[in-house]
């Protein structure tokens, strides 16, 4: 999971380039192994393929999150409500961090797991419990580009 950080409408690098690396903090020290080295990343709770792992080792099938997140919706499934459930929570509490740190106007969240309506509502009222104020203004939204946004950045670096 990667991020940025825009500030007056320029992306912050911070002075070791990693500003806005947020998909590697740790959430839980004793979490799932991460390919960075550490244990419990935000990357092992929230990815689409961790998600779909822990789906996984719940019920024992391989299911892509779409399909997941559909199970979930439809009540149909336990295995995949589950899944959902702890993506809110770990959600929640990953961007209360960054809310805490840099008290953003807006978050925009891309990739496949962006799709999850439920972060939008669900998500934002997770974070509510990590925040340090009694109240929420941060806006979370989707992006507007969809999966071509990873494009477009790229095309733009050329530019
Ligand atoms: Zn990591």
């Amino acid at each position: 999971m990667g991020g940025g950080v825009v500030v007056r409408e320029r992306v912050l690098y911070g002075c070791q380039g990693i500003a806005g690396e947020w998909g590697h903090n740790v959430l839980e020290v004793d979490g799932p192994a991460c390919y960075c080295g550490k244990r419990g990343c935000v990357e092992q709770f929230l990815a689409g393929p961790a998600l779909q792992e822990y789906y996984t080792s719940l019920s024992g099938k391989s299911c892509p999150l779409a399909e997941i997140v559909r199970r979930c919706e439809r009540g149909s499934d336990a295995h995949a409500e589950a899944t959902v459930q702890r993506l809110i929570a770990y959600f929640g509490r990953a961007i209360a961090y960054l809310i805490n740190i840099l008290d953003p106007h807006v978050i925009v969240l891309g990739g496949g797991v962006s799709n999850v309506d439920l972060l939008y509502s669900e998500g934002v009222r997770a974070a509510m419990p990590y925040v340090f104020n009694n109240r929420l203004e941060t806006r979370v939204v989707k992006n507007q580009l969809g999966d071509s946004a990873g494009v477009f950045g790229a095309a733009m670096l050329v530019a």
